[in-house]
């Protein structure tokens, strides 16, 4: 049983919207991964690129209701990367009706800039493209939400972040 739908988010396409109320750090559900994108299993002319996302460098292709997750820089959930599952966690309580958002800047390697309409006070307008583009403060603040093959891939580069977050 699942306790979200996909609506109508205002301006933005589809979104996932709660059905109930989820506790913060609660698991809102197990991401649907569809497919992964290899050389024999190409996306195919239906496929939308924008729901392949890249996780331990392979190239998941994310079913229905996650792949109309949006985007937001204050987001209520995240994903949590567990061995060959993921999980999409509240990072807050989330009331019925709230559309629920994840970073994309999370986990993210590298990728596309676009100019973010989230409308949340965070918003850091102009997104960047990769998680190493977020301000300091906010790196610090995802680092525990960040995935163990992002972890591993990109070490010296968090040794900064390590060290404060374990000061903390
Ligand atoms: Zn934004």
């Amino acid at each position: 049983m699942t306790y979200v739908e996909i609506r109508e988010s205002e301006g933005r396409g589809l979104g996932v919207f709660a059905l109930r109320v989820f506790a913060s750090h609660e698991r809102i559900r197990v991401v649907n991964i569809d497919r992964e994108v290899t050389d024999e299993q190409p996306l195919g002319q239906e496929d939308n690129p924008d729901h392949a996302f890249l996780s331990d460098g392979r190239l998941l292709l994310v079913g229905e209701p996650d792949r109309y997750l949006n985007h937001s820089c204050d987001p209520n959930a995240y994903l949590w990367y567990r061995g060959a599952e993921i999980d999409l966690i509240a990072r807050r309580s989330i009331e019925v009706g709230e559309e629920i958002t994840v970073d994309y800047l999370i986990n993210n390697p590298g990728g596309d800039s676009w100019e973010c309409t989230c409308g949340t006070e965070r918003c850091r307008g102009k997104t960047g493209v990769s998680f190493f583009d977020l301000p300091l403060d906010i790196q610090r603040e995802y680092y525990p939400l960040l995935a163990p093959w992002f972890l591993s891939h990109h070490t010296s580069r968090l040794a900064q972040l390590r060290g404060t977050t374990s000061s903390d």
